[in-house]
């Protein structure tokens, strides 16, 4: 009977092993099945680039930096030649009255751009009057310039406006003489082979870091007088404008998308 009573407690011990065993497996196999389904949503490539951020607006390490307030190099006046703007000692880019407008010599298409302005500190004028320029977008495509701080004008041609196409969502303008920034996303518009825009551009502006335009849809080349109409181009420079008024630019940096 002790014999018996003997295997009998091993036996117990045996079972409650094996018990413990496949319990324990059974949550091993369980913990594995979560990671082998977690597994199956991981993308592991395309390994994204390093890019090398900068500090303060500073350009990325990929960045091509289109002026860095010592050289027009990357520019030319929009009819040809040199760019006639004046760079002054802190490294600024103002328009020069009558000089016309300005434009890169590369050519884009989808870019991230950064671009610092400056309306001037003395006010001369009001509305479209103040602190004029502007940001042409593949060469056609404005992002107003101007002096907006309590300088009532038309809306959809305030600073930050797509001229004459969408309000910016808020005014975000900092006093006349202080320096501004727009970061811009912009999508290139894509044409049929008819000729027709299949997709219009599409621009995304901060102004200041505050979001002024929001993925909207542009919907032509800006026209002064009338409604835009699309007419199909490739890659275009981009332009900055000569409205008569000294207005200033400075650490100019793009990213092709
Ligand atoms: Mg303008």
């Amino acid at each position: 009977m002790a014999i018996a009573g003997g295997v009998n407690k091993m036996a117990g011990q045996i079972s409650l092993l094996g018990l413990l065993l496949v319990v324990c497996g059974s949550v091993f196999t369980a913990e594995t099945d979560i990671q082998a389904q977690a597994k199956l949503t991981e993308l592991w490539e395309p390994v994204p680039l390093v890019v090398t951020p900068g500090i303060d607006g500073a350009p990325p390490s990929d960045a091509i930096v289109l002026f860095d307030g010592s050289t027009l190099e990357e520019w030319q006046a929009v009819n040809g030649g040199g760019a006639k703007w004046l760079i002054d000692g802190d490294g600024a880019l103002t328009v020069a009255g009558g000089a016309r407008d300005i434009r890169t010599k590369r050519e884009f298409s989808d870019i991230q751009l950064h671009i610092e302005w400056r309306t001037p500190a003395r006010v001369v004028g009001d509305g479209q009057g103040r602190g004029n320029s502007g940001v042409f977008l593949m060469a056609r495509y404005e992002l107003q310039v101007l002096d907006s701080y309590d300088n009532p004008t038309y809306a959809n041609g305030q600073a930050a406006s797509i001229y004459k196409q969408h309000i910016p969502l808020v005014n975000a303008a900092r006093k006349p003489g202080a320096w501004q920034i727009y970061d811009i996303l912009f999508t290139a518009p894509r044409f049929a082979s008819t000729g027709r825009v299949s997709q219009p551009a599409i621009v995304t502006v901060l102004h200041n870091g505050v979001l002024v335009q929001n993925h909207v849809s542009i919907q032509g080349p800006t026209s002064f007088i009338g409604l835009p109409v699309y007419a199909p181009h490739g890659k275009a420079p981009i332009q900055l404008q000569d409205h008569g008024n000294p207005v200033s630019y400075r650490n100019i940096w793009v990213r092709e998308l």
